[in-house]
């Protein structure tokens, strides 16, 4: 492991993936490879989770290529140096911001979409200049291979490496030293992530994990609200880290969700959900017997059928629902779905806020006043209004937990950013020496009022303030290089 870490950083120090040119083909390459290898790609993610090749598609693949043209479109603005603000103190220098490489990265990701979350992060990380290992859960050992055995195919075969392997493996892996860790999986697992990163200093960013509540308020378009629920909770078989984990509602609005919910179920899936192609199982029967064991004791509103052979659980409603229970103790991660009674709005808030900060948290309601207090008064990784999962599809937005649920975040240019050192450079004129004599010994009273004002005050006037402040400037130098001036000519004899 070490051998192969370090032959990692030997090609990261090469500097061979800092070019922006470099960046930008290896960025084509890999959308190659989505396009040339589709079909086994394909193969791979449907065998791991019984999943459709139009679902393996537009659940895993499109995404990809959606970032990888935005990457490819605004890399070459986002790897210039901006210039930042000046001073009166750096007025004759050069100040700008450079984005630079972190240097070897590593890449965890989790089964449930086993290709888009090795490879979004991974397209962040070649566009920030990095080298890259990759491991990609154990748990979903096609789509793994089928990395391991592309990716040497289509990208440089030093820069970035797939090390594949369970807790084992991960564990040496962790035991390296890198540059910066991205880590997709459960809290318990991110707490030894970090611990093990900590030893090495080396930041992370965690994609963890949590309950994400769905309040829905009964001044909304129950319909709408219901199909998107379903949608967004059964997408997957309930194993999206972002779908409503539950939902809180008013005691009367329970009876409608079920009906409304158990309608759209049929519509979407079919009279034999079984056979519809659209409904994925469960990962592993290890998950299979967890994801029932939250049923014991349950009312069962709707579904709750489940085959051990073929890890089939249906899409499941539990009513009143007592936040006691284990169901609402830990993340479901599978297709049921509880609704816990709350007597209104504050009582839902407070809920919320008693609990673990979620990775999502989604609200309906016509009623915007209400929709803005439940944003401002509870705490989440994000949000979407009248729908869920969406926020995630916006590249634009930062894609992350908070508390609990994680730390960092990614998509688009947050995922450069992620991946990148943002270095503050200050490229010193070496005119102006007169003025620097502020700040060398011997210092007096004169010259710490002087410092007072370059650095302390602020002025809002624009353009003429600008102009006066240069003046002053000057001013200041010519005195300063006079230093014998200064004490008569102090600061407080100025009349502003
Ligand atoms: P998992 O079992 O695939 O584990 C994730 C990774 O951690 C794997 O690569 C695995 O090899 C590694 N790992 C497991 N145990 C380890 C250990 N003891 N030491 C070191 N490494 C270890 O996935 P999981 O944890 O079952 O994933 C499900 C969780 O991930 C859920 O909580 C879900 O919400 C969360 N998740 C979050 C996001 C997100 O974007 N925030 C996305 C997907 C999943």
């Amino acid at each position: 492991m070490e051998r192969e870490v370090q032959r990692v950083r030997d090609a990261f120090r090469s500097g061979r993936s800092r070019p922006l040119g470099f960046r930008l083909q290896q960025l084509e390459a890999l959308r190659r490879m989505m396009q040339e290898r589709e079909k086994d790609i394909l193969a791979a993610v449907g065998a791991d989770l019984c999943k459709s090749e139009f679902n393996a598609y537009s659940h895993e693949i499109i995404t990809i290529l959606g970032e990888i043209d935005l990457v490819m479109e605004k890399l070459p603005e986002w790897v210039t140096a901006e210039p930042a603000k000046k001073n009166l103190l750096t007025m004759m220098d050069e100040a700008y911001v450079q984005p630079e490489p972190l240097g070897v990265v590593l890449i965890i990701g989790a089964w449930n979409y086993p290709l888009v979350l090795v490879i979004q992060p991974l397209i962040g990380a070649i566009a920030a200049g990095n080298a890259v290992i990759i491991k990609p859960s154990e748990l979903s050992e096609n789509t793994a291979n089928i990395l391991a055995k592309l990716l040497p195919q289509y990208i440089d075969q030093d820069l970035y490496v797939v090390i594949n392997g369970g807790v084992e493996e991960t564990t040496q892996l962790l035991r390296q030293r890198f540059d910066h860790i991205f880590y997709t999986g459960s809290t318990t697992v991110g707490k030894i992530v970090m611990e093990a990163a900590a030893k090495h200093l080396t930041p992370v960013t965690l994609e963890l994990g949590g309950k994400s509540p769905c309040y829905v308020d009964k001044d909304c378009d129950l319909d709408i609200a219901c199909r998107r629920i379903t949608w967004g909770k059964y997408l997957n078989c309930g194993q999206t880290c972002i779908a409503p984990d539950y939902i809180l509602c008013e005691p009367s609005l329970q009876s409608q969700i079920v009906q409304k919910i158990k309608e759209t179920v049929q519509e979407f899936y079919g009279e034999n959900i079984k056979e519809s192609p659209d409904y994925e199982r469960i990962i592993n029967l290890r998950h299979f017997k967890r994801i029932l064991s939250l049923l014991e004791g349950q009312k069962i509103a709707f579904g709750g059928e489940a085959d051990e052979a073929t890890r089939y659980i249906a899409p499941t409603i539990l009513t009143d629902v007592n936040p006691e229970t284990k169901v609402m103790q830990e993340e479901i991660f599978g297709p049921i779905l509880p609704i816990v009674p709350v007597k209104n709005a504050d009582e839902a808030i407070q809920f919320i806020n008693e609990r673990e900060k979620p990775l999502a948290f989604y609200v309906f309601s016509h009623n915007n006043k209400l929709v803005k207090r439940m944003i401002d008064e509870t705490s989440s990784g994000g949000v979407t209004v009248n729908d869920v999962i969406m926020h995630f599809t916006l590249s634009s937005l930062p894609f992350g937990g908070v508390g609990s649920s994680g730390m960092g975040a990614y998509h688009g240019k947050h995922s450069f950013d992620t991946f990148s050192h943002h270095r503050p450079c200050l490229v010193k004129s070496l005119k102006g020496e007169s003025a620097n004599k502020l700040r060398y010994p011997p210092n007096s009273q004169s010259k710490v009022d002087w410092a007072k004002f370059f650095i302390l005050k602020r002025f809002n006037k624009g353009k003429l303030g600008l102009l006066l402040l240069t003046f002053l400037g000057i001013v200041a130098a010519v005195l300063v290089k006079r230093e014998h001036f200064l004490n008569k000519f102090s600061l407080q004899n100025l009349k502003w």
